[in-house]
């Protein structure tokens, strides 16, 4: 399974996947995988990606022996580092390998969209060090709510260009983006930052992130891990920690946010309790309601606020290649204070998905060793937890 082979020649993933765009990008999306494929099989290329990763990025990411939470939760716990990469997170993995096959294309220009500013700031990040121009488009909202990462995008050299229309958030931004997209796209690629979107994202970003799980594979040694858990928004960062494990009999986890809970009706969980539909350019499970509108998602994480999820991740989880559960805000904020004080490691609020799984399932997982993807750290997520603290409704 850790070739190119799936998708398939359309793009799909069983039923899941595909390439639901408009006319005007299709030429463009077809363009761009044939441009993939082949920078992807030239080694020039591969090792030129592998001297960004090691020498930009800061990879590889440490694999870490967790003593004190593995003592506290009674399983053996091993972090796999992602929150030490440049800019503090795995999201740069795959805007790196975007910004590389951008320029590869001649194309001077890179255009983003994003929510919390997380995957603005690693494009932006990419753009400055490539020298590549970038635009991000963001949620007026969001710009508002994520001033720092605005000014950290700018300082950067990106253009950050509010978006006013509908609620004024990350559903919003990518409709902009796309708009961008179809008419500037013979100097412009859209750098979308998950595995989601039309056939050939979800391929690309899961080439682009599963040197976490290839690096893992190599620094585990004899280890032989029972499970490896990560959160899931989009899906990229348990994407490249699964896809090199898809045929070990490892137990692969993917935490969904269940937000205030699923009885609610307000979390991000898509795969446990979405239904089949398309969104943003492919067929996969997403959150929506009887007449097929998108149905907004919740969650205390701004990276798993998403209604949607890759389409490779929901042809998993019907061929029962990895299952998904979901952990509500109030477990994901404890697990990021009990990672904090008993590690020293503050996670991102996402990561803290992961945790809190393992915190709730400890008894089941006694002795067990288990992998946990760190996708990110939590400096931005501090002020928010801090102020949590009086808030009633949570
Ligand atoms: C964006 C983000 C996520 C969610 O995105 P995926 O594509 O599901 O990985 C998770 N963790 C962190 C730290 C993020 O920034």
């Amino acid at each position: 399974m850790s070739d190119t082979s799936f998708p398939d020649a359309t793009g799909r993933f069983g039923p899941f996947g595909g390439r639901y765009a408009p006319e005007t990008l299709m030429a463009a999306l077809a363009e761009l995988e044939a441009a993939f494929r082949q920078a992807w099989a030239d080694p020039v290329f591969v090792s030129e990606y592998h001297r960004w990763l090691r020498e930009f990025v800061g990879r590889p990411s440490p694999l870490y022996e967790a003593v004190g939470l593995s003592e506290a939760l009674g399983i053996r716990i091993l972090l796999k580092r992602e929150d030490l990469n440049h800019t503090g997170a795995h999201k740069i993995n795959n805007t790196v390998g975007q910004g590389l096959l951008a320029k590869r294309m001649g194309k001077p220009r890179i255009i983003a969209e994003t929510g919390a500013g997380q995957h603005g700031v690693a494009s932006a990040t990419a753009a400055a060090a490539l020298d590549l121009e970038c635009a991000v488009y963001m949620g007026a909202k969001d710009m508002e709510r994520q001033g720092l990462n605005v000014v950290r995008m700018q300082l950067l050299g990106t253009e950050v260009i509010p978006v006013t229309s509908g609620a004024g958030t990350l559903k919003d931004a990518v409709s902009e983006a796309m708009r961008d997209w179809v008419g500037s796209v013979a100097s412009t690629h859209y750098v979308i930052g998950s595995v989601v979107g039309p056939h050939p994202f979800p391929l690309m970003v899961r080439e682009f992130q599963k040197i976490i799980g290839e690096e893992l594979s190599e620094q585990l040694g004899d280890v032989k891990p029972d499970v490896i858990v990560a959160c899931v928004g989009g899906g990229s960062n348990a994407m490249g920690i699964f896809y090199p494990f898809l045929d070990s009999d490892i137990d692969l986890v993917g935490v969904e946010a269940a937000g205030k809970g699923i009885e609610t009706g307000k979390h991000g969980a898509s795969l446990g309790h979405g239904t089949p539909g398309v969104l943003h350019g492919a067929r996969t499970y997403m959150l929506q309601d009887d007449q097929g509108q998108v149905h907004e998602a919740h969650s205390i994480s701004a990276g798993l606020d998403y209604p949607g999820v890759g389409p490779e991740h929901a042809y998993f989880q019907d061929a029962g290649l990895a299952r998904y559960e979901s952990v509500t805000d109030r477990e994901a904020v404890e697990a990021f204070h009990l990672l904090s004080r008993i590690e020293g490691i503050i996670p991102a609020l996402e990561t803290a998905h992961a945790i809190a799984w393992l915190q709730r399932e400890a008894p089941a997982l006694a002795g067990k060793t288990v992998v946990v993807n760190l996708s990110g750290r939590g400096d931005k997520d501090v002020q928010e937890v801090v102020g949590l603290s009086s808030d009633p409704g949570l």
